[in-house]
């Protein structure tokens, strides 16, 4: 009988009446025959409201106690939905990360699941059960409970799926698929019908926040297909699978967009080797990630232009280290925090010549100034003014042909 991973997001469980209406999806599943593991997120906003709670008390509340504060969250919702399920008169059980237990390794707040004992779920599976677990949650080696990152449960979903070696992870969200730009602000966006992992990838990173990257970083790493689809809906959804299964008629896949970046300029910094190291290292030891990078070229060969860009909650920590680096010099620091990220993906580019030319005219057509480049196997991306986001998404979805 086929195994089933089905994961429910934080609004498809938001309210009483989505989790009766998620007990009755899962009954249907459960019908025809398929033997089911449940995997859900909190209720929409709970995670949020214990966080803001977590910052009354401290704004560096303790990270061990935060874990423990916010896997209450995933208790609530399954065992809510086990009991639904119960109701209905069907045989649904809930566990929770210790009781299965669902181990992990690494910090508190982004920790990985390693390994869940499968004896007593696959035990009650076979008893005709469904096993409900709680997504975003797990416990380290020593006995203690884990998060694992923001929208975790994504994680949680393919890690179970791979451990059970299940058929399929199908992700239900309130979204009935991946789009080819955000369909809040591009009207005109279509579902995309089948994805690679690396251009969903290189979308959910970069600001389509359907699904967690890292979650479907693991379905690439061990080809787990997955299948996003609607709670409300009874629409297709959109299949992310490897690349290979793939045709490709379009050159570009998706337009994504960031609103949190933020750019940071220095002037007149030594033109020699190991100054661009000196100036990223402290930035490294404190986990900013730097994005993207340009160094003009210096014209008498001795004194340069850096410009980066990082997370825009990370400028004030970036440039406060930057001033309180000794081993720099440098003219003038300036900044600017009101910018955004602008991305064409697409797999189909890898044996087209020419995308980002087209990318350019079409920016320079809509008199969009582009303030830095960076460019991948399958993705181009432009730092641009905040201001001209909608107008730049607008043109590049219609640029290339994805109206
Ligand atoms: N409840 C957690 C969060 O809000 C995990 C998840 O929803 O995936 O981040
Ligand atoms: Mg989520």
């Amino acid at each position: 009988m086929t195994k089933k991973v089905l994961k429910f997001g934080g609004t498809s469980v938001g309210s009483i009446e989505r989790i009766k209406l998620v007990a009755d999806i899962i009954s249907n599943e459960h019908k025809k025959g398929y033997k089911l593991i449940i995997v859900l997120s909190a209720m929409s906003g709970i995670t949020n409201s214990l966080i803001s709670k977590s910052k009354k008390i401290s704004e560096n509340f303790d990270a061990r106690e935060l874990d423990v504060l916010l896997s209450t969250g995933e208790q609530e919702s399954i065992s809510l939905l086990a009991g639904a399920l119960v109701s209905k008169g069907l045989k649904a059980k809930s566990w929770l990360n210790w009781q299965i237990p669902i181990l992990t390794s690494g910090e508190h707040g982004n920790a990985r699941i390693i390994n869940l004992s499968k004896e007593k779920i696959n035990k009650f599976l076979d008893s005709g059960g469904i096993a409900v677990l709680p997504g975003f949650q797990g416990i380290s080696e020593n006995g203690d409970i884990t998060t694992t990152g923001r929208g975790g449960s994504d994680a949680t979903a393919v890690a179970i799926a791979k451990l059970f070696e299940t058929d399929t992870c199908e992700i239900f969200t309130d979204v009935d698929g991946i789009y080819s730009s955000d369909p809040n602000k591009i009207p005109v966006a279509k579902k995309i019908d089948k994805i690679s992992y690396e251009e969903m990838l290189e979308l959910s990173s970069l600001g389509a926040k359907v699904m967690q990257p890292s979650a479907v970083q693991t379905a690439m790493m061990y080809q787990i297909p997955l299948h996003v689809k609607s709670t409300f809906t009874n629409r297709e959804g959109t299949k992310i699978f490897s690349e290979e299964s793939i045709n490709y008629d379009k050159v570009v896949t998706g337009v994504a967009y960031s609103k949190d970046e933020a750019k940071i300029t220095l002037q007149g910094v030594d033109d020699k080797p190991g100054v661009a190291a000196d100036i990223f290292s402290p930035l490294s030891e404190k986990q900013i990630n730097i994005d993207m990078v340009i160094q003009n070229i210096s014209l008498d060969g001795k004194k340069t232009d850096l410009t980066f860009t990082v997370k825009r909650s990370d400028l004030r920590k970036s440039t406060d280290l930057i001033k309180k680096n000794k081993k720099i010099k440098f003219s003038n620091l300036s900044f600017n925090e009101k910018v955004s990220k602008i991305s064409v993906v697409g797999a189909g580019m890898v044996a087209t010549p020419g995308v980002t030319y087209k990318m350019f005219k079409a920016l320079a057509e809509e008199k969009i100034n582009i303030l830095a480049i960076s460019t991948s196997e399958i993705k181009i991306s432009v730092i641009i003014n905040e201001d001209d986001t909608l107008k730049a998404i607008k043109k590049l979805h219609s640029e290339f042909k994805l109206d």
